[in-house]
């Protein structure tokens, strides 16, 4: 075993995916020297890797991603464009059947990123590791932490090099940010340091993806269109949304709540497409030339480590993004979560006065606060499920009986549409739906009178 030189003002990033690219991003302008850690072999070509097989599958970057995102990487509306992906108005393009009817589509000025993740993340990798400052060492996996000898500081991390042969190695760093993903292993680390792990909460939901890709003709009036379709639970469980991709191609993700999957035969994969209330999705698939397999991925269960709570944690060592949160893929959160929690220790760093001491628990603070709006929102729907278990929050189905009705209520009243979508891209907090106007308006929209009682009135 051989130890790397410890350099002062060096940090180590763990996990090379979207929360770890943008958290050495940030962390490039704190410290001198940043280093990523990644399991797989990365090239420089937009992948999907084994370890974050969900890459495959249809990725939605929220307005609250992009626009943080496109804070620290300034060209990257523009490259993704380049690129051949499709930026453009949230509200104007998204044709999103749900509650038995479609959301009525206005001018937002949202903008919306439509790209393959792989697409997403080699923009993202390629302008974190032009920093001159970064390096990338993949191929290489993490195995454990390296504390001092008193074991209040994490001073690095133990790897093993994988290639034509096995090389175990110490790299030491003034701090080190698991991003990981949802199979971090900060929790047992941490026992084995003699710390507690953090509480879990854990909502299973039982989801399953298949995904394929389709050519799409650049002449398609369709072309630019993104079409989703999400159940009115629970009496419906089926999900599905296709959108267009760079290379000229449609990206199809379908599949549904407990248990309810798609299969991956091409037969009944289709039947399962045909069966979404947005009858479009399966129009757009009975003309489009299919150019992959059917792929699956099974999600069981939202997870939350709670780091805020606890009361012990070593010096110099930082969780974050998946590793923290995962939610239901369905309301297209993940990422978004990811960068703003990077963004705050962005806000954290630049703070003179938080403390080494304090840092962590400062962190897991904001990081949680972060957390708090996709978690509500992604648990509070799948509860409407009966399947659905783990810990219920308070009042989530007087609540969801209110957001039924937001929902009806977009597809008339776009004041309505629009504060929904800046909630959905999480802009905006889950209580600027609960003002006595936006109540007033959402009633007057469910009302049998106004709309031709084509929408029911909630339950
Ligand atoms: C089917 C599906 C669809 C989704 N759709 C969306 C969507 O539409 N919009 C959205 O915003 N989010 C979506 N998500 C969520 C999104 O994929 C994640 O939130 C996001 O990838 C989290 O990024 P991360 O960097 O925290 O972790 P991950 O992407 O999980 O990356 C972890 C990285 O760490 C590496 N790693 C793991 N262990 C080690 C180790 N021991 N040593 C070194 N490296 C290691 C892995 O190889 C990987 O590169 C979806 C998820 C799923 C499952």
């Amino acid at each position: 075993m051989k130890t790397q030189n410890s350099s002062s003002n060096h940090a180590l990033v763990l996990g090379a995916s979207m929360g770890g690219l943008l958290a050495a991003r940030i962390l490039s302008e704190h410290f001198a020297q940043v280093t990523i850690i990644e399991r797989d072999p990365v090239t420089s070509a937009p992948e999907s890797r084994k370890g974050q097989p969900q890459t495959r599958h249809l990725h939605g970057l929220l307005a609250s991603g992009l626009n943080t995102l496109t804070h620290y990487f300034p060209d990257l509306p523009q490259a993704l464009e380049a690129n051949g992906a499709i930026v453009q108005d949230f509200a104007e393009t998204m044709h999103w059947h749900t509650y038995g009817g479609f959301r009525k589509p206005f001018h937002m000025g949202l903008r919306a990123a439509l790209m393959s993740r792989p697409l997403l993340e080699s923009l993202v990798r390629e302008r974190t590791l032009a920093r001159t400052n970064i390096t990338l060492r993949d191929n290489t996996a993490v195995k454990g932490l390296v504390p001092n000898p008193e074991r209040t500081k994490v001073i690095g991390v133990e790897v093993e090099r994988r290639g034509a042969s096995t090389t175990n190695e110490t790299i030491t760093a003034d701090l080190v940010v698991d991003a990981t993903g949802r199979g971090s292993r900060t929790p047992q680390w941490l026992t084995e340091l003699g710390y507690t792990a953090p509480q879990e909460s854990e909502v299973k939901v039982n989801v399953g993806y298949a995904t394929r890709l389709y050519r799409r003709d650049p002449n398609d009036p369709l072309g630019r269109s993104w079409l989703l379709s999400t159940p009115e639970a629970p009496k419906e469980s089926r999900f599905g949304a296709i959108f267009p991709i760079e290379g000229d191609r449609w990206i199809l993700s379908t599949g549904g709540w407990a248990g309810d999957h798609a299969p991956t035969d091409e037969e009944s994969f289709n039947a399962f497409v045909r069966s979404l209330p947005n009858t479009d999705i399966y129009r757009i698939v009975s003309y489009s030339e299919p150019i992959s397999e059917i792929v699956s991925h099974k999600f069981p269960a939202n997870l939350r480590r709670h780091y805020e709570k606890l009361a012990r944690f070593p010096l110099g060592y930082l969780v974050l993004g998946d590793a923290i949160s995962s939610f239901n893929p369905t309301y297209g959160q993940g990422m978004s979560s990811a960068i703003l929690q990077a963004a705050e220790l962005d806000k954290i760093l630049s703070d003179d006065s938080t403390a080494p001491e304090r840092l962590a628990h400062t962190f897991f603070v904001a990081a949680a606060k972060v957390v708090d709006i996709p978690w509500q929102l992604s648990v509070g729907e799948d509860f409407r499920f009966p399947q659905t278990t783990g810990p219920k929050p308070a009042g989530v189905d007087l609540i969801n009986r209110y957001i039924a009705a937001v929902h009806r209520a977009t597809q008339t009243d776009t004041v309505v549409g629009e504060a929904f979508l800046k909630v959905m891209n999480l802009l905006e907090p889950p209580t600027s739906l609960m003002t006595p106007r936006l109540m007033w308006r959402v009633w007057k929209a469910n009302r049998p009178a106004r709309t031709g009682a084509r929408i029911p009135a909630p339950a």
